[in-house]
């Protein structure tokens, strides 16, 4: 549980650092909601877990069951840094598969509680329609990318891709059974070989506005204490 626990410092340390900025995101805003979204284990026990405490075994395995299948990402967001970072020339090609994310009903995030961060991190200052696209602040997206090779390396060695296809993958964990009972043994082997594996962190590909802006997030975030050792001291490896 401690990864859970440093996963959720970053949560909370991103939405306080996040205030600074106005973005015009609502309930029923659902443009950016789509199959795509990526996320690691550490992210899908979070939502398996508060499936099982609210009570939606039943609506989560049958939305898992009945979800298209879509292309899985090419890297890993660790990946595509290492690459970069090695001098390689890598321009890899993203799925774009717009069917609504899985757990969408009626507009809303029915886990939005425990939404991953591929979804915390997406937000617009101006609105978006259905066919647009989000505008972010200036150098946002490389700080937010920076908290997702962090989490990425929180999760690693274990899944990394696709949310629904690692939320398929972890049902037949102890613990799921009330969730899996209603999701096909075919479904889930086939989410299991969509997906990737989790890679550590090989530094990160900030700029000079980039790392300043990210500097508080991330002195917030490595300050932090889980089990009386600080973020910083265990995402090491102590
Ligand atoms: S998990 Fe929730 S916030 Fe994220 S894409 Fe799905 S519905 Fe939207």
């Amino acid at each position: 549980m401690q990864k859970a626990a440093i996963l959720n410092i970053i949560y909370d340390r991103y939405d306080e650092w996040a205030r600074q900025f106005a973005v015009v995101c609502r309930p029923s805003c659902r443009t950016c909601c789509t199959r795509n979204v990526t996320m690691t284990t550490v992210e899908g026990e979070e939502i398996l877990r508060y499936a099982l405490r609210q009570g939606l075994e039943k609506w989560l395995g049958e939305a898992l069951n009945s979800t298209v299948e879509t292309a899985p990402p090419p890297v890993t967001t660790n990946q595509f840094a290492a690459a970069c970072l090695a001098g390689q020339e890598i321009e890899p090609e993203w799925p774009a598969n717009q069917a609504p994310c899985p757990v969408l009903a009626d507009d809303l995030c029915r886990i939005y509680t425990v939404r991953p961060f591929a979804c915390r991190l997406f937000v617009s200052s101006q609105r978006c329609r259905l066919d647009g696209a989000a505008v972010m602040p200036a150098a946002y997206t490389g700080v937010v990318s920076a908290i997702c090779q962090l989490i990425e390396h929180l999760g690693q060695r274990q899944y990394w891709g696709n949310m629904a296809d690692i939320l398929l993958a972890l049902v037949t964990r102890p613990g799921y059974e009330k969730i899996a009972y209603f999701v096909a043994p075919e479904k889930i082997t086939a989410a299991r070989n969509r997906l990737l594996v989790a890679e550590p962190l090989p530094g990160f590909l900030l700029d000079e506005r980039e790392a300043a802006l990210a500097a508080p997030l991330f002195n917030a975030i490595f300050h932090s204490e889980a089990g009386g050792k600080t973020v910083e001291t265990i995402l090491n490896g102590g």
